[in-house]
């Protein structure tokens, strides 16, 4: 992929537009802040240098108010500058943020339905959200700071030779050997340690998500945390990395970078001492204690400065972490947009030699199905639980796209129709059909955004969801899932069909799951499937069999492979698995029967 061979910050850069212009002139800002902060310390060795020229008789030194009003001057201008800078760096970070945000759910809309089935949506905004804000910290901040710390530097080396480079370079030294102790951990071997760790420590954060989630289970069978075997895997496992991590391979390192952080002295004292005989001897003994004053106070500014270098490598890891998270979603794949659309001639749908496998799959979840169902006719598939009838109903609508062989509606391939105009063909109820946080006006017109009220009424009416609607106070206005408006599982599932009767399109995929239905449900729900299907092309996933007596044409599916396919009477007359399923069902109606009574 292209974007893996830019750095992450160029990656970032592109994200952020024409406001990348905006973090370079806040990082300019930055620079020069840095550079106006370190002057209030050459004030303040002038100011030395004068009174120490006077000693002492200190009346004489007039120069030094000037000097502290020219320091405060620097420092009050070195702050605003540096405000300026970051309020220009978090503007570029925030618009970034926004278009990473955009530009991903941008990307998501055109991405098959079928994604949405394996990264929920929730999931995705999640990742969006979170990843986006996490690029922020580095945009806003630590880019400042690290050309901040880099123009320290570059000018520490001139100071060096402007004041006493020996005690220059004795700083530097500090800073320098601060600086590869702090790179040691995170360079090398180190790096694969270090990834390891954080690996490690993403996964006892997903495992405790997974664990807190899983609460309500371990209550109800009475377990204790220790039955969760991942979660304290996890937890074992990021100890011991963290241990031999932390422990192991950084306490030197970090001892070393904290102690000459900290004390850059270490080197300046002994320098000093050395120096201090040649320079009594060389009679500017004055102008030796100037510097050194000068090179105390300047050592403060770079232990500063070394500590936000090592926050700006920690902003730097957590936005490529991130920059992964966001590229998982930009890499969705897109559903593919035919160059010249061709309209569909009928609501005939036909399957030829079609199989598909799904991402990462080993086996394939459908293999050489072909089959067609005329216009006006209902099709049931039938057959043991992961046969492909969901596979083989998601790929009329193209929530996936075959991997080989064609899917046709109207005698044109699906890849070929305007995906708005095939959508407009197919009216499908599944399983998981959810309804919004809206009224079940909205839920319904939502099929059909132009549909007036009334259609809404008798859609709602054709799916027999009056008592639905008499016993909520607001009738078809009450929104679902506030003040207590909970519908039963067979209760939505007749809303979505309303849906479904609503938006009237020609062909129909069905998932006629009746698992939540009790038995008053399941009566109603049958009178409107009735109702939908009546005069449209029905494909339906059967899951029991007393639905399909009355198909134009049953296919029983297994393994993804079509094993027979005729009407009811034709294949109950035939001794395969059809009429096994159909014996099998009749015993355990019988069986129903002979308990009720
Ligand atoms: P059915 O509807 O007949 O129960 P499915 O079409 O759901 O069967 O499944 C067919 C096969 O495809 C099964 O082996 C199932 O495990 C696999 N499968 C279904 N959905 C996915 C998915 N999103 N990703 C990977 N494999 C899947």
């Amino acid at each position: 992929m292209k974007q893996k061979k830019k750095s992450d910050v160029a990656v970032l850069l592109d994200y952020a537009g024409s406001h990348k212009r905006l973090t370079f002139l806040g990082l300019a800002l930055s620079a020069v802040s840095m550079l106006l902060s370190m002057a209030p310390y050459i004030c303040i060795w002038l100011v030395a240098r004068d009174l120490i020229a006077v000693a002492p008789d200190w009346t004489r030194a007039k120069d030094i108010a000037q000097y502290g009003w020219l320091a405060f001057g620097f420092a009050v201008a070195g702050i605003v500058l540096y405000f300026a800078g970051l309020m220009c760096t978090h503007l570029a970070a925030f618009r970034t943020a926004a278009n990473i945000r955009k530009q991903g759910v941008a990307h998501v809309m055109k991405a098959p339905l079928g994604f949405f089935d394996s990264n929920a949506s929730g999931l995705i905004r999640g990742r969006l959200d979170a990843a986006a804000a996490d690029t922020e910290t580095l945009l806003a901040h630590n880019l400042a700071d690290i050309v901040g710390t880099i123009t320290l530097f570059v000018s520490m080396l001139v100071l060096m030779f402007v004041f006493d480079w020996r005690m220059g370079a004795a700083c530097l030294l500090a800073a320098v050997i601060s600086i590869i102790a702090m790179f040691s951990m995170m360079g090398g071997k180190n790096a694969k340690l270090m990834a390891e760790y954080q690996a490690a420590q993403d996964r006892m954060t997903k495992a405790g998500t997974e664990y807190v989630r899983g609460i309500p289970v371990v209550k109800i069978f009475q377990q204790t945390v220790y039955s969760f075997k991942a979660f304290q895997e996890a937890i074992e496992d990021y100890s011991s990395k963290a241990e031999h991590y932390q422990g192991d391979v950084c306490r030197v390192p970090q001892s070393i970078n904290l102690t000459f952080t900290e004390g850059a002295f270490v080197f300046l004292v002994p320098a000093a001492l050395f120096l201090a005989p040649g320079a009594l001897a060389g009679g500017d003994f004055a102008g030796f204690i100037t510097n050194f004053a000068f090179y105390a106070v300047f050592s403060a500014i770079i232990s500063t400065a070394l500590a936000k270098i090592m926050f700006a490598a920690s902003g730097m890891m957590l936005a490529s972490t991130a920059l992964g998270r966001i590229d998982q979603v930009m890499c969705a794949p897109e559903l593919k947009v035919p160059e010249h659309p061709q309209s569909p001639g009928s609501s005939r749908v036909e399957f030829e030699d079609v199989s598909f496998t799904y991402d990462g799959a080993q086996t394939s979840a459908l293999s050489h199905v072909s089959f067609t169902a005329e216009p006006g006719q209902t099709v049931a598939l039938v057959g043991p639980s992961g046969g492909g009838k969901t596979t083989a109903a998601s790929l009329i609508p193209r929530f996936w796209d075959a991997t080989s062989g064609v899917v046709k509606v109207g005698g044109v391939d699906v890849r070929q129709i305007d995906p708005h105009v095939l959508m407009d063909q197919i009216a499908f109820v599944f399983q998981n059909s959810r309804l919004f946080k809206a009224s079940i006006l909205e839920n319904v017109r939502a099929a059909r955004p132009n549909a007036t009220r009334e259609q809404v009424l008798s859609a709602l009416k054709a799916a027999q969801c009056e008592d639905i609607l008499e016993k909520l106070p607001q009738g078809m206005d009450t929104l679902i899932g506030s003040e207590g408006t909970y519908l039963s599982g067979g209760e939505q599932q007749r809303i979505a069909l309303a849906r479904a009767i609503l938006k009237d399109a020609p062909i129909v995929v069905l998932d006629e799951a009746t698992a939540f239905a009790d038995p008053e449900n399941e009566a109603l729900i049958q009178k409107a499937f009735t109702e939908l299907t009546r005069g449209r092309t029905v494909i339906m996933i059967a899951h029991r069999l007393s639905t399909v007596v009355g198909a134009d044409k049953i296919l029983v599916l297994e393994e993804g492979r079509i094993v027979e396919q005729g009407s009811h009477q034709e294949l109950t007359a035939s001794s395969g698995l059809y009429a096994r399923m159909w014996a099998d069902y009749n015993k355990a109606v019988q069986w129903k029967i002979t308990s009720e009574q």
